[in-house]
């Protein structure tokens, strides 16, 4: 089996469908969350990952606050510009779906979660102590999660000794057969690592080992909707940058 796990989609259909395409024959796909807000298409992202993911995929920060269950307040100027242009966007049906999706989803040995185990939709995981935080809340073996935008592998072992996590690069894989891990594919609509190309992961549970991927996409394309849709620039100059 291989399972397509994306993240941080953020309303670029672009960077999306550039993932479905590279990905090829994937029996699931499995979403981390944050399905829309910056980008300029957030209802095709989210019939798309409707259609795709159905009910495996998480809530995110930017998915509920677009649902009006968190404060606009917590995130910076340009976010909420994009949150409350996003919100505008979105029909009943598409609310309906993000309101359908839970915090956590066990499947088997895998939790999804945007965030952490600690805050599912705000904590973000970046060092081993975040990760053990998270680990001693974890029920299965392995977790998946969103939300730093940033490709990111670690074992418990490795958190319990203080190591970095692995930053994994395009076309790596890695066996996950001993231990448990925490394992972030990257955003595909947004990445934040400094390589602007479209992140993901196939995850093939019978070989247990997760590959890493980047994908190119149209990224001028998208910069020129965000601009004619009058997103802020930040957000448009950031595509380019993988920041
Ligand atoms: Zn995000």
């Amino acid at each position: 089996m291989r399972v397509l796990v994306v993240a941080d989609i953020h309303g670029n259909l672009a960077a999306l469908e550039a993932v479905l395409a590279a990905a090829g024959p994937v029996d699931r796909v499995w979403c981390l969350g944050d399905v829309i807000g910056y980008g300029p298409r957030p209802r095709e992202c989210v019939e798309r990952i409707r259609e795709y993911a159905g009910p495996a995929c998480v809530l995110g920060n930017h998915d509920a606050a677009c649902l009006g269950r968190i404060p606009l307040d917590g995130f910076n100027p340009v976010a909420r510009y994009a949150l409350r242009w996003t919100m505008l966007q979105l029909g009943p049906e598409h609310r309906a779906y993000l309101e359908s999706l839970p915090e956590q989803f066990i499947l088997h040995e895998v939790t999804l979660v945007h965030g952490s185990l600690r805050a599912p939709i705000w904590e973000y995981i970046f060092t081993p102590e975040q990760a053990l935080a998270s680990f001693a809340l974890l029920q299965t073996r392995l977790c998946f999660f969103g939300h730093t935008h940033v490709p990111f592998l670690l074992s418990e072992t490795a958190a319990h000794r203080g190591e970095p996590p692995v930053r994994p690069s395009d076309g790596e894989t890695i066996e996950v057969r001993d231990g448990r891990y925490l394992i972030n594919p990257g955003s595909v609509g947004q990445p934040r690592d400094g390589d602007p190309r479209a992140a993901f992961a196939i995850w093939e549970p019978e070989q247990q080992r997760v590959t890493f991927r980047r994908v190119p996409y149209n990224i001028e394309a998208v910069q020129a909707e965000m601009a004619a849709a009058g997103l802020p620039r930040l957000l448009i100059e950031r595509l380019a940058l993988g920041y």
